[in-house]
């Protein structure tokens, strides 16, 4: 079997920030079916999850950046806690602390350039000079971008240069700049190479992996169009590279993410009854935090970001609640700290109406998967989203803004479709998706019967996974 290695800041369980962590804890179990084995590398962050687990270390190395010795290890998880192999790049001082991105004041780390590019050669570096091999590496997100091009770049990594290396773009906002004035913190390149790494006046870790992966992908079909037709000034670079630009549908975990058997609830899906389940949850959520009952229950969970279109919804929901439309809400999520208060300031004045948790909590999360009538997404863009996939699966009706992987798993019920969605990321388009749902919700003949359907749909990670497969199969054999 071919081998793969998935080099990546994320993966559920160990360390989860969004949806890329999802998928890096899910793809890698479904590629072996399509004969390729696949494993996952992180950095070693010292969070619960590493400090609860044993790793054996396999490796360790070091490399000159820029005036400094860096030192690191490779380790591998020593039980089968993840059905795949895992290992973990160790570098003190850099990676072993609990957060991944951002410290505890939500801002991100002032060392993240370092940390980023000590990441990435650490493997290049582990991969050249150890007895280990893989058939092709797949990197994620700008924080791997630079991989493809010390691969084939590099003076000391030149040997991997005839290693297919893929890249998949989870979220095309984030660039990963780093300033000329860092570039000694690179390995050594060959100096007439350096137009690869420059985009915008800086080196740009997306632009340059656009340029030096093999293939590119993003997390689903439709976001890949909206990047062709405008990713502000990256659209001629991807304009150029179009010919080997995919778009893939991610999956959904549904061992994990499953209704009949979910870990995080106390209470589960028995013999399809899903007026039992969703009665249930739904009951204990609304008392839970105190709301008004006998109405469709609409819900929020995700980062409280503008591109999330979070900041809408305090003022959507107002207007919805001040023409007395019989509807509660529950919005989970935290981030952008004015977005925070104006949630609160929404839930202090409709106290039976709207309900706010402030935090990141995945049993909660669950629980209103499972006891929501509706899941609003308000997406500006949404490079896939995986929250509206959840939801079906515990049979709660998406309502979505038309965009990205959003239009792939989403269509309208008015075209025979599963969830409401609309069109633009506006106050005024969201109240009225929201009274589509509360009239929804009236017609109870046409509601079960979509919660039926919705429930039914296969979002697993079968066919994605065999289109990866197929991608790597091109320069795999
Ligand atoms: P993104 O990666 O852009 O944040 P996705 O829709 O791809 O968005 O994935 C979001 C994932 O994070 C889902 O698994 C969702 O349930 C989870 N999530 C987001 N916010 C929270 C939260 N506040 N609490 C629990 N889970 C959350």
């Amino acid at each position: 079997m071919k081998s793969i290695l998935h080099i990546s800041t994320e993966c559920y369980p160990a360390a989860k920030a969004g949806g890329m962590g999802d998928v890096l804890g899910a793809l890698p179990q479904y590629l072996p079916v399509h004969g390729f084995s696949a494993s996952v590398i992180l950095p070693k962050y010292k969070n619960a999850w590493f400090e609860s687990h044993s790793f054996a270390k396999v490796y360790s190395g070091e490399f000159a950046m820029d005036n400094e010795k860096i030192q690191f290890s490779i380790e591998i998880l020593n039980n089968s806690d993840l059905p795949f192999p895992f290992y973990a790049v160790r570098i003190p001082g850099l990676f072993d602390r609990p957060q991944i991105y951002l410290n505890e004041d939500g801002v991100a780390f002032n060392d993240e350039v370092k940390r980023n590019i000590a990441f990435q050669t650490s493997i290049v570096h582990w991969l050249v000079n150890d007895d280990v091999s893989f058939d092709g590496l797949h990197c994620h997100d700008h924080m791997t971008g630079l991989i493809p091009f010390f691969t084939k770049h590099t003076k000391a990594y030149s040997s991997l240069s005839e290693l297919p290396v893929f890249f998949t773009i989870h979220n095309g906002q984030y660039r990963g700049y780093i300033e000329w004035a860092d570039l000694a913190l690179l390995p050594v390149f060959d100096k007439d190479k350096k137009g690869i790494l420059d985009w915008d006046d800086k080196i740009h870790s997306l632009a340059t992996a656009i340029k030096c992966a093999w293939k590119v992908n993003t997390v689903s079909p439709s976001y890949m169009k909206e990047l062709l037709n405008d990713f502000d000034n990256l659209t001629p670079l991807v304009l150029n590279e179009q010919r080997k630009c995919s778009g893939i549908i991610n999956g959904i975990d549904i061992d994990i993410w499953d209704p009949e058997s979910d870990k995080y609830l106390d209470a589960h899906l028995e013999n399809k009854n899903w007026k039992a389940f969703k009665g249930k949850h739904k009951t204990d959520l609304l008392k839970k935090f105190n709301l008004k009952s006998r109405r469709p229950l609409i819900s929020f969970i995700g980062r409280f970001a503008y591109e999330k279109g979070a900041d809408l919804l305090s003022g959507a929901i107002e207007k919805v609640l001040e023409s007395n439309s019989n509807v509660s809400f529950i919005i989970l999520g935290s981030g952008d700290k004015r977005i925070e208060l104006a949630i609160e300031n929404l839930a202090l004045k409709y106290k039976r109406e709207v309900a706010s948790i402030i935090a990141y909590d995945e049993k909660l999360a669950r629980k209103i998967y499972a006891g929501s009538d509706f899941l609003i997404m308000p997406s500006r863009f949404e490079p896939c989203g995986l929250n509206q996939m959840y939801s079906m699966r515990y049979a709660t009706v998406p309502v979505v803004r038309s965009t990205g992987g959003l239009i792939d798993t989403v269509p309208d019920i008015s075209n025979g479709g599963n969830g409401i969605s609309f069109e633009n990321a506006e106050e005024e388009d969201i109240v009225h998706a929201i009274g589509r749902s509360i009239d929804l919700y009236a017609n109870k003949n046409a509601f079960y019967n979509l919660r039926n359907y919705i429930s039914k749909l296969d979002y697993s990670w079968g066919s994605s996974a065999f289109k990866y497969a197929q991608l790597y199969k091109n320069f795999i054999n």
